[in-house]
């Protein structure tokens, strides 16, 4: 079964708790969505594109030839700028070093990666001292609490022997005893989750995946378990491990291991425990992934490197996050991605969604769990109005801080402007301010001479996805004093007595000091999924070893599927109109470029 069949699939559901039955998710592959009279499809839209060309010509879907087929919205395979061109190869050993040249017919190597060591000791004695993975851990999402931590149980779960009640010990996990309070924070995220929620009712009976193994390395918190749930309802069998060794969920890991999941991960794994989960996942007698899940790049590196061979029965990869996605770009443009790749980070969904309301929600969050800080008044220079400037100003405008804008590009500039918030130089506020927030995406936004500078309190922290905006390097002088006051806050002590609050060190505040709204990450998941489901249904030839978005009509169904949430009332185009503006009634309503 085609993505296409499924999506049309789900526009016939009536989404539980739905209070508006007029608003039915009008599916980009139904047939009426195919009607004639339209001349805007989808080849055209990308015919206009600058960025973005059509893979395949013709119409390739397998269903084609059924008289209700619809044409299929392919994805396109996305040619954009390089945006670091001068970063290498794809891949990376998190310690920066090149990682040993794979086995396979071109040999893939892996680039330097800039890694960042915290230097200060741990209380868990046997982690190594290393930052967290690859870039990945810091441009997507997990949750930093997980409320069953219990850091008294200091035994490795790798020297543990679970089992889970069906006598299943294909897991490895914190421990399985808090499956049952993990079920309950699933539970509570599927209300959230009304796509995926959608997916899993409407097209179980169809089992779209049914066959697939699919081999996943995320965030493991409660919004993937509903993703892997789903998937799973799908036909799919999953085996997974976590992108970060700080963002795993225990009680979720446990709950999942009781479903019968395969999951290796728990929060605080040292280095070598991270790769040995990953290893876990794909190392098995008997079970080869023919679908790859990953988030940062670090699971398709490790088969890359590993397993090469694997790779021959692997029907795509769906990647995420900006790190991933520039490894898989790289890859591709050297000529050496061997499989279709799906890039779920470019989808207008993700960029609109995550970037801008995700920050505008958690920016907050991490602010204040972190330091009590009290908003009202306070005032706040952001670096960067970019979606995430733009998300973390209205929230702090909001709560009545004074808020100023640094920018480099006029356009972004003049957007600060016309919103109302003050545009200057750094240098020119640095003295007043009481917060300082980065989130350009680029490096030494705020360097040492600006931290000189700061009044005493001044609150400094990242929203970008890198920890390279913030000069902390700058901070590890002898003359100057670090005192950790609370997990991921540190008081930086000049000899005067000035202090400045810096917070996780520089890293994505949000990913490391709160957690980011189940309902965004809905968007992104259902995105996910109908990308596995078009890659592992997609006929021989359909997609190359390329990567590919998906297309403009998926991303706005998938906005449609979330909208009865809010009993929002989506206007039809008449006849008229759509000839005026020559579109199609049923969308795609922008071109592909459209962001
Ligand atoms: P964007 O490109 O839309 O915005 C970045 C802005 O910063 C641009 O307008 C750019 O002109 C500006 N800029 C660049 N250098 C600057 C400098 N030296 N001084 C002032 N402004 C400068 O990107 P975005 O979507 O806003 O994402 C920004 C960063 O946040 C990226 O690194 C992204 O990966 C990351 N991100 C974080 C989260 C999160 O949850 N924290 C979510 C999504 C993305």
């Amino acid at each position: 079964m085609s993505v296409q069949v499924v999506a049309a699939k789900m526009a016939e559901v009536e989404l539980k708790d739905v209070p508006n039955k007029e608003l039915t998710a009008v599916s980009p592959l139904t047939p009426k969505a195919e009607e004639k009279g339209s001349s805007n499809s989808e080849s055209n839209a990308s015919a206009t594109s600058p960025t973005v060309e059509p893979a395949v010509k013709g119409d390739p879907s397998p269903l084609s030839s059924t008289p209700n087929a619809a044409k299929m919205p392919q994805a396109s395979a996305m040619k954009r700028p390089d945006p670091q061109q001068n970063g290498g190869e794809a891949f990376v050993n998190r310690d920066g070093t090149v990682a040993e040249a794979p086995r396979m017919k071109k040999q893939i190597q892996f680039a330097d990666q800039k890694q960042e060591f915290n230097k200060r000791p741990t209380k868990i004695g046997r982690r190594s001292l290393s930052r967290s993975i690859s870039q990945s851990s810091t441009d997507s999402y997990s949750s930093a609490a997980s409320y069953t931590d219990s850091s008294d149980d200091e035994t490795s779960p790798r020297d543990k022997q679970q089992k889970n009640s069906k006598g299943n010990a294909d897991f490895c996990i914190k421990n399985i005893k808090q499956a049952d309070f993990g079920r309950r924070e699933i539970e509570i995220a599927e209300q959230e989750m009304p796509a995926l929620m959608a997916l899993r009712k409407r097209a179980q009976g169809e089992k779209p995946l049914a066959g697939a193994k699919v081999v996943g390395c995320t965030h493991i918190t409660a919004q993937t378990a509903v993703l892997m749930e789903t998937l799973a309802a799908l036909g799919a069998q999953c085996r997974w491990a976590a992108c970060n060794i700080y963002s795993t969920q225990n009680e979720v890991a446990a709950a999942l291991a009781e479903g019968g999941f395969s999951v290796f991960a728990w929060k605080g794994e040292s280095e070598d425990d991270f790769w040995w989960c990953i290893d876990r996942c794909v190392n098995l007698e008997g079970w080869q992934p023919n679908m790859i899940l990953d988030d940062g790049g670090d699971l398709t590196h490790w088969i890359y490197k590993k397993y090469p061979n694997m790779f021959k029965k692997i029907k795509g990869i769906v990647e995420e996050s900006v790190t991933g996605v520039h490894r898989l770009y790289q890859l591709s443009k050297a000529g050496k991605l061997c499989v279709p790749a799906m890039n779920v980070n470019d989808s207008v969904t993700k960029q609109k969604f995550d970037n801008l309301y995700c920050c505008r929600e958690s920016i907050l969050d991490g602010l204040k769990r972190t330091t009590d800080v009290m908003f009202g008044g306070k005032q706040v220079v952001v670096c960067g109005y970019g979606e995430v400037g733009k998300g973390c100003c209205a929230a702090l405008k909001a709560m009545g801080s004074i808020v100023y804008v640094t920018e480099i590009d006029p356009i972004c500039a003049l957007q600060a402007c016309m919103d109302g918030f003050r545009l200057v130089k750094l240098n020119e506020v640095i003295r007043q301010v009481d917060i300082v927030i980065t989130c350009t995406g680029n490096k030494n936004v705020v360097v040492r001479e600006n931290l000189d500078r700061m009044k005493n309190g001044c609150i400094v922290c990242n929203m970008g996805h890198s920890n390279t905006e913030i000069d902390v390097a700058s901070l590890r002088t002898p003359e100057l004093t670090w005192e950790r006051v609370r997990s991921q806050v540190d008081h930086v002590i000049w000899p005067d007595g000035k202090r400045i609050v810096l917070l996780a060190e520089g890293r994505l505040l949000n990913l490391s000091c709160s957690t980011v709204p189940t309902f965004v990450l809905s968007i992104t998941a259902t995105t996910q999924a109908l990308a596995l489901i078009e890659l592992y249904n997609a006929p021989e030839g359909r997609y190359k070893q390329d990567v590919y978005l998906l297309p403009k009509k998926m991303d706005e169904y998938v906005a449609s599927l979330h909208l009865p949430t809010f009993d929002a009332h989506l206007t039809e185009l008449s006849d008229e109109q759509a000839k005026y503006l020559g579109l199609n009634k049923n969308g795609p309503f922008k071109p592909n470029y459209y962001r």
